[in-house]
């Protein structure tokens, strides 16, 4: 946002690493997708049509995405972000807990603040921001019960896909 001028659409894919006991579903290190975008006259509703295609998309059948107000500090409002369960498609099985949705990630309207420490004028512009773990997605859609053998380099398990 410093080095270039509204409208920006970005996708940011990285490594990212954090002190973390290790475990089936916990890594130090995991994959994330990161979104932001900013223009003139971004909404909730355009965060809300982005995510559901994007799932749509890697699941290839129409998923529902659900937005809870959550805190984090770059976005006002922010929210957590959950989509529903691809396997029982909202009827509730083990891998949504018997909810019928699956947490994905965070997101939000960036900051006014933010947007101006970023030379970008709030009264004209908006946006909204986005990120999940890739990894995370990759078990669910393709039923992987331990995040660790992502890591492990055994062409058996990368081979599949
Ligand atoms: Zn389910």
């Amino acid at each position: 946002m410093e080095k270039n001028k509204p409208p920006i659409r970005i996708i940011a894919p990285g490594k990212v690493f954090r002190h973390e006991a290790t475990d089936a579903t916990h890594e130090a290190q995991f994959y994330q997708l990161e979104g932001l975008v900013v223009g003139e006259n971004i909404s909730v509703a355009n965060l809300k049509w982005t995510l559901e295609t994007m799932f749509e998309k890697l699941f290839g059948k129409k998923m529902n995405i659900r937005l809870r107000p959550s805190y984090f500090p770059f976005v006002e409002p922010g929210f957590e972000m959950d989509m529903s369960c691809f396997k029982c498609e909202g009827r509730g099985c083990s891998t949504c807990k018997n909810t019928g949705w699956i947490e994905i990630g965070g997101s939000g309207m960036v900051h006014p603040k933010v947007l101006e420490s970023a030379g970008v004028d709030s009264k004209k512009y908006s946006g909204f921001a986005f990120g999940y773990g890739v990894d995370r997605i990759a078990m669910l859609k393709y039923g992987i019960d331990d995040v660790r053998l992502l890591y492990q380099g055994d062409l058996r398990l990368v081979n599949q896909f």
